[in-house]
């Protein structure tokens, strides 16, 4: 397989191409100084090639960010794939995703993102032990990593309620665009918080159900960024802050699960001039990938969520970096993460 260069000089494309399989998309791999590139496989409605390759990079860098602040010995990495326009057969898909993934001996390992699910991975799962993400029994560590995420992001929120609010989640409203899989269990554990939720999905029979079990109200997808709430909760898809919709938000706090929320680093800064409180996503979201690196690596289910539990320690750590460094909150992530980055590069013996 090609490994062409990437745009980024710290990243790498590896093409996809299985024109039988109906397989078309690119992983990204960006550091490798804590170890293998790990990071979800999102299968979405790209537009052109390009436009799946600059994702990919972005998450990829994310994923490095990420798996850094997490604690995990794990380096940058995403894959992205072009859902076929027409039929195709998607078991045949993800095993020739499988196999392009095995092809790399290691150097990316693969679970679920957007538009995956258990099933696709077991797919991938028989093709190449380099997944995780796998259908488990109860009381295991693995599968669905989404209700972690969700835990990861519940919990950072009730810190940042306490931190910028003053008050508890019980007493917040929470405005939640995008009630998927990790969206509907976050709105599930801020109903039993006593929050106050409006939830937003373009896939209206999402909103609906999130609404029947838990209270929430319904606005259009249109109006939740402006929702009258405390906190806005991206959980859709990223780039969903930017020059118009930061002047729309009421919200004091952001904190979400979309990877890649901000849509440049300058809007960080809009943010914070704004007196919001910016959760950085990879911080907050990081529950999924703990979940995955769990299963991958063999910890048991009580250290996994253990590990899960310290997000809001490291949420913490943002904060009172951002304090005193002056910075806003996405900039002082990731000054803290390339710092575990440059730390780990030092560490590696001189060639
Ligand atoms: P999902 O596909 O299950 O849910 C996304 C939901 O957002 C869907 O219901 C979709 O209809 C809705 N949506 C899309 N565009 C929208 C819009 N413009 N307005 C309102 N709703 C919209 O995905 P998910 O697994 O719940 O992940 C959500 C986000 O969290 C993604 O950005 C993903 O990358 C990120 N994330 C997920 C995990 C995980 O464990 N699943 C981990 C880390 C980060």
């Amino acid at each position: 397989m090609d490994l062409a260069a990437a745009d980024s000089p710290a990243a790498t494309f590896v093409p996809l191409k299985d024109e039988a399989a109906g397989l078309d998309g690119v992983i990204a791999l960006h550091s490798a100084a804590l170890g293998p590139g790990a990071g979800g496989c999102r299968f979405w409605d790209y537009p052109t090639a390009e436009a799946a390759q600059v994702d990919a990079a972005r998450l990829a860098q994310g994923m490095s960010y990420k798996n850094a602040m997490a604690g995990l010995p794990f380096g940058g990495g995403k894959a992205v794939l072009r859902k076929p326009s027409g039929g195709f057969d998607r078991a045949a898909l993800f095993r020739a995703f499988g196999r392009a993934v095995e092809d790399l001996g290691g150097r990316y390992i693969t679970a679920e993102d957007v538009g995956t699910t258990p099933f696709d991975m077991g797919c991938v799962a028989g093709q190449t032990r380099y997944v995780a993400g796998l259908p488990r029994a109860e009381g295991e560590t693995g599968g669905d990593p989404s209700p972690w995420t969700a835990r990861g992001v519940f919990i950072s929120m009730k810190l940042a309620a306490e931190y910028q609010l003053g008050k508890p989640l019980s007493a917040c409203s929470v405005a939640i665009q995008g009630v998927g899989n990790v969206g509907a269990a976050l709105a599930r554990l801020l109903a039993l918080e006593g929050a106050r939720l409006i939830v937003a999905d373009v896939h209206a029979l999402n909103a609906a159900r999130t609404a029947e079990e838990t209270l929430a109200e319904i606005v259009e997808p249109g109006a939740i960024v402006a929702a009258e709430a405390d906190i806005f909760s991206p959980c859709a898809l990223g780039g969903v802050l930017d020059r118009s919709t930061i002047p729309q938000l009421k919200a004091r706090i952001v904190c979400g699960a979309a990877n890649n929320q901000l849509a440049t680093a300058q809007d960080g800064r809009a943010l914070a001039d704004r007196g919001v409180l910016y959760a950085p996503d990879y911080v907050v979201n990081a529950g999924g990938i703990i979940n995955v690196a769990g299963e991958y690596l063999g910890w048991d289910a009580v250290s996994t969520a253990n590990r899960v539990e310290r997000i809001a320690m490291r949420l913490m750590s943002v904060l009172n970096h951002a304090d005193e460094a002056r910075l806003p909150t996405n900039l002082a992530a990731d000054a803290l993460a390339q710092q575990i980055l440059a730390d780990a590069r030092a560490q590696e013996p001189a060639l």
